[in-house]
């Protein structure tokens, strides 16, 4: 089973991680947490430089999927195999979000290498945080780091928001929408009944 979490800086997803965790591993589960940009060290040394070095979109998209590649082979392919239950902190939905929508990348370019890089690898579940952006900069605001990607403005946020809202429509079946901006218990609730309905 491989299920990936996304949403935009500030909606909550990696909190959310740690419920889907807990009640996976209590239904028998052995799980891989993962996320994205990252999860190999070669993946993590390419995100340390899409963190921190000025690039254009089309150089993000290639070396978020470069560490993809990296990440599926290396890690989440053989996990699979081996019959564990992958959770992902982002995957390929993120790119569609960011540099799709945010950096304006043609949609047909990033699904030929989306079907080029990822192929078969789809994930089963993905649960989409999703929340008014305004609201993810206040609570990015109470968090302390910020990489160079968070300072982005809110049109910046909207846009991510609706290549979000377009993979959701493209893949209704895989990519649940979670109302991220309800309580955190809430939430929790709205993420576990998807997994209800999973497993
Ligand atoms: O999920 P996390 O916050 O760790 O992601 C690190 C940063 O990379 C975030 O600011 C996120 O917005 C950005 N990112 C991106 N494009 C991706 C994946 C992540 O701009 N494809
Ligand atoms: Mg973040």
């Amino acid at each position: 089973l491989f299920i990936t979490f996304e949403g935009i800086d500030g909606a909550g997803k990696t909190t959310h991680i740690d419920a889907t965790s807990q009640w996976l591993r209590e239904r028998g589960h052995t799980l891989l947490h993962t996320r994205e940009p990252g999860g190999t060290e070669l993946a993590e040394a390419l995100r340390a430089l899409f963190l921190h070095k000025d690039m254009d979109g089309l150089t993000e998209a290639l070396l978020v999927f470069a560490a993809r590649r990296d990440h599926l082979r290396q890690v989440i392919a053989p996990a699979l195999q081996q019959g564990h239950t992958v959770l992902c902190d982002r995957f390929a939905d993120a790119t569609f979000a960011y540099q799709g929508g945010g950096r304006g990348m043609d949609w047909a370019q990033l699904q030929t290498l989306e079907q080029w890089v990822v192929g078969p690898h789809q994930p089963q579940l993905t649960l989409w945080f999703d929340l008014d952006p305004a609201v993810a900069a206040q609570r990015r605001a109470l968090a302390r780091s910020a990489d160079r990607l968070e300072q982005q403005d809110l049109d910046f946020f909207a846009l991510v928001r609706s290549a979000y809202e377009r993979r959701a429509a493209e893949a209704p079946e895989r990519v649940r929408r979670i109302d991220a901006g309800q309580s955190i218990e809430a939430v929790r609730t709205q993420v576990l009944a998807q997994l209800e309905a999973l497993c």
